[in-house]
C-alpha cells in the first residue's frame, strides 16, 4: 500500500481521527518513517548519504509489511467443511516455513511449522494452516505465544478431537548478539485434546520424523 507513496500525496490527506482507512494508513506510514529518521539522527548518521535517503520510507514500508498481522480485519477467513467420511485420524501439514519478528528485540526470528488436528464434525482446507501461521507471525512476537495462538485458532475454529503445533525457529537475537550460538534451534510445542495421550503424540512425531 504504501508503496510509490508521493510526499504530495500524503500532504493532501486529511487528519487520522477523521480520516478514511487509507487516509489512517497514509498517517502511520509517515509517523513510522519519521520515527525511523529519529533513530537514524540518534545514531549521528548522515541522512544525506545516498544509501540512506529514503531508508526511512523502506523501513516504514518493510514494518508495515511484517507486521501486518496487527491489523484489522487481516484474520484470515477460515472456511470450514463437514466431516461427512467421518475421518477419525491425523490431519497433518508439516515444515511450513514462516518469518516473524522478536517483541523483546525487533529482529527476526524463523524457521518451520508443524500442524496436526484430528477432525471432530470440522474439517479445514490445508491451505489455511500457512495463512493462520502467517496471520500470528506478522507482529512482534514470542514463539512460544505464535505456537499457542496457532493452536488455540485451530481449537476454536474446528472444535477437533485435538491439535497439537510444534515450531522449531531460529532467533537472530541469540545468534548475532548476547550469548552468541549460531545455528541453535529453539522448539516449542502445544497441545489440545487427544494430543494430551502419548500414543498421539508418538503418531504425530511419527510422520514428523518421515521426510
Ligand atoms: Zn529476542
Amino acid at each position: 500500500m504504501a508503496k510509490n507513496r508521493q510526499p504530495e500525496t500524503l500532504a493532501r490527506l486529511g487528519p487520522a481521527e477523521t480520516g478514511s482507512p487509507a487516509e489512517n494508513e497514509a498517517e502511520q506510514f509517515e509517523r513510522l518513517a519519521s520515527h525511523v529518521r529519529g533513530i537514524l539522527t540518534e545514531l549521528g548518521l548522515d541522512l544525506s548519504d545516498p544509501n540512506l535517503v529514503r531508508t526511512d520510507e523502506r523501513v516504514a514500508e518493510m514494518y508495515l509489511e511484517m507486521f501486518h498481522g496487527l491489523k484489522e480485519g487481516a484474520e484470515p477467513r477460515v472456511t470450514t467443511f463437514p466431516n461427512d467420511e467421518d475421518y477419525k485420524h491425523m490431519v497433518m501439514e508439516k515444515d511450513i516455513p514462516f518469518y516473524s519478528m522478536c517483541a523483546h528485540h525487533l529482529v527476526p526470528f524463523y524457521g518451520h511449522a508443524h500442524l496436526a488436528y484430528i477432525p471432530g464434525d470440522r474439517i479445514i482446507g490445508l491451505s489455511k494452516f500457512s495463512r493462520i501461521l502467517e496471520f500470528y507471525a506478522k507482529r512482534p512476537q514470542l514463539q512460544e505465544r505464535l505456537t499457542e495462538q496457532v493452536v488455540e485458532f485451530l481449537e476454536d475454529k474446528l472444535h477437533p478431537m485435538g491439535a497439537m503445533v510444534v515450531i522449531e525457529a531460529r532467533h537472530l537475537c541469540v545468534e548475532m548478539r548476547g550469548v552468541k550460538k549460531p545455528g541453535a534451534l529453539t522448539v516449542t510445542s502445544a497441545i489440545r485434546g487427544v494430543f494430551h495421550q502419548r500414543s498421539v503424540r508418538e503418531e504425530f512425531l511419527d510422520l514428523l520424523r518421515r521426510r
